[in-house]
């Protein structure tokens, strides 16, 4: 490929040409696209809705403006705007009426959206000439692929692009990890002083793989490689080259690899590396195919390229190495390999304080409970639930952060914002029937880790959730676990069924858990009758395919019984569920009626009902 990296400069000008065309012509397209249907950009930060109710309520509100199912509010004093959101089809006037506030205390008017509509009317005149503009693009990229390789080379020409900084960050900062420190202490050795390896004759180390999955610091950790250095340090993301046309990524590798070797020493960091160096002729699907190996052979050119006295270190990080490409992790290329995983509970409870700095907690914030509550939570994670609880506390005015607002904060980051709304007597009931049936279940089957908290207030797409934290970190599920796990999760529906003699959609969720429980039981673990065998599907592309699929493993005789013995499991759950709760129905209903009163009961409120949890370990 390196043999038709020179062109004719004329050619050269009517490729810049052609290549100003595509970009224009998608400039053009994604603004239309932006104009009509975004509507008006979010002003203002979100607020829950009830927030804007209870501000009506207190005479703050001075305007609302309806734009479909945003609304942005004006306040009285200080002109100040948010936004909101409500249901589709919710009436605003009839939410206020609702919440016992009076709407005629506020300015409410509708946006008029018909200039939006307008652009879709003009949008849907141009898409023929859209979808010419595509098919021109496909020719310009097929072109690109079958040899003109430089036909949109501006990789060298564009200023810079990918990013280039001198990190401050040290080891220090990233807490947890003290064996990928160790090992990448040694890079850091290296860069600093160079020369003491070539004295011995070491072999110099070349490029290092962070694997592990997403926010467990190996974006920071290869920064503080940089930092402890003092070096700079260059980088770019793998998917950033996918939506590159062809040609361009190469450059831009050639590009930074030029940059970093003109800088030396320095790290070159390239994130979610399996996106370009996925594993050849496994991808191909929409265009990119040609695009993603030209930029990985680059990358290998210029890795094999170094030499002894370029000391650039390349950092690659992943989350998917099964998906790697051999020829990447070959000696010689990312030949060491460091793995981060989800923090322990110790590596937690550092990676909290570290977060916790500079913040001011009231004297109840128990940093061991916090690292007990956050089994499987990522150093990312922790951090978002420290910040969020920051700005809960300050939205409530508090001068320092309670147990409470990291509660709260905590269920954000893995669950999404509360969603108050205006539920119907209807809905909470049964609401609080499922959570309470879900805690129940839970509650008496000896494997399943205690309840934590209960609640009917709706998050994300559920009505409400019953929270069994781990409490520990296990490697591994029995049997018996899992079985219980699945039992647990029947116990809403059960419930329903048992007190209210009817069953709701709000159990899609719970069974879409239990069913996957249960067909890997059958199909992965063994843990079925049909004895000790995997039928774990290929993988393709990262994704499982389904059994009996084109290239799955199965039999179509084989996957009948999968799916008996998976009813088997899912209907043996249901009717232990069911025994459970018949068993203790003064509980359940006590249970429930709580939660009709309060809402939400913690641990303590839910074993003052049940007693103490007998746990089978
Ligand atoms: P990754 O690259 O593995 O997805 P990042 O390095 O981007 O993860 O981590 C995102 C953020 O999470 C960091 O900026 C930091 O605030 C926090 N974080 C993650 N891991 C740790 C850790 N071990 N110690 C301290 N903070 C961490």
């Amino acid at each position: 490929m390196t043999a038709n990296k020179r062109k004719l400069s004329s050619k050269k000008f009517l490729n810049l040409l052609k290549g100003f065309a595509v970009y224009a012509l998608i400039g053009f397209v994604a603004l239309l696209f932006f104009v009509s249907l975004s509507g008006t950009p979010d002003t203002g930060t979100e607020v829950p809705i009830s927030k804007v109710v209870s501000d009506v309520k207190s005479g703050k509100v001075d305007k609302i403006v309806v734009d479909g199912d945003k609304l942005d509010v004006t306040y009285k004093n200080n002109n100040k705007t948010v936004f909101a959101r409500k249901e589709s089809g919710e009436s605003v006037y009839q939410i206020l009426k609702d919440s016992n506030a009076d709407p005629s205390k506020v300015s409410i008017s509708v946006k008029d959206n018909t200039l939006s509509q307008a652009w879709a009317s003009l949008l849907s005149t141009l898409l023929p000439v859209i979808l010419m503009g595509g098919l021109l693009l496909l020719l310009f990229r097929h072109a690109g692929a079958s040899g003109a390789q430089s036909i949109f080379s501006f990789g060298q020409s564009r200023a810079r692009m990918f990013s280039k900084d001198s990190p401050q960050v040290k080891f220090n900062d990233v807490a947890g990890v003290d064996e990928a420190k160790k090992e990448l202490s040694e890079i850091v050795e290296f860069l600093k002083t160079p020369e003491k390896f070539k004295a011995l004759g070491a072999r110099t180390p070349k490029g290092v793989l962070l694997v592990g999955p997403a926010g467990v610091g190996k974006t920071m950790l290869a920064r503080a490689v940089a930092g402890e250095a003092g070096v700079p340090f260059f980088s770019i993301a793998g998917s950033e080259f996918m939506e590159m046309l062809v040609g361009v990524g190469a450059a831009r590798v050639r590009d930074m690899f030029a940059t970093a070797k003109k800088n030396a020493p320095s790290i070159i960091f390239i994130d979610e590396i399996e996106s370009i160096g996925r594993m050849r002729g496994m991808g191909g699907i929409g265009g990119g195919h040609d695009e993603r190996e030209q930029t990985l052979n680059q990358i290998l050119v210029e890795m094999d390229g170094f030499t002894p006295n370029d000391h650039v270190i390349v950092i690659g990080a992943t989350n998917r190495p099964d998906m790697l490409d051999p020829a990447l992790v070959r000696p010689g290329r990312f030949d060491r390999r460091v793995v981060l995983g989800l923090p322990d509970i110790e590596e937690r409870k550092s990676i909290i304080k570290i977060h916790m700095k500079g913040k001011p907690f009231t004297k109840e914030v128990d940093i061991d409970k916090l690292a007990r509550r956050t089994v499987g939570f990522s150093g990312a994670d922790l951090a978002n639930m420290l910040n969020e609880a920051a700005i809960l506390a300050a939205r409530e005015n508090k001068k320092a952060i309670e147990p409470v607002d990291l509660e709260e904060a905590a269920t954000k980051v893995k669950m999404g914002p509360q969603r108050k709304r205006m539920q119907t007597e209807e809905d909470r009931k049964l609401a609080a029937y499922h959570e309470a049936g879900h805690a129940i279940v839970g509650h008496f089957l000896p494997h399943v880790d205690p309840v934590h908290r209960i609640t009917i207030v709706a998050r994300g797409a559920s009505g409400g959730h019953t929270m069994f934290p781990p409490t520990a970190d296990r490697s591994n599920e029995s049997k018996t676990r899992l079985l219980e796990q699945i039992s647990t999760a029947m116990g809403g529906q059960a419930a329903e069924k048992l007190v209210l003699n009817d069953i709701s959609t709000g159990a899609a969720s719970d069974l879409e858990v239990a069913t996957s429980i249960a067909r890997s039981m059958v199909m992965e673990y063994g843990m079925s009758e049909l004895g000790p065998i995997s039928m774990r599907p290929k993988s393709m592309f990262g994704a499982w395919m389904r059994p009996g699929e084109e290239g799955g493993e199965i039999s179509s005789d084989m996957q009948s019984k999968v799916d008996e013995e998976v009813r088997k499991i899912l209907e043996h759950a249901y009717s232990n569920a069911t025994i459970i709760l018949k068993e203790h129905k003064g509980e359940l209903e006590k249970v429930a009626k709580d939660l009709l009163d309060k809402e939400t009961l913690e641990s303590e409120d839910f074993v003052a009902i049940v007693g103490k949890k007998v746990t089978a370990q």
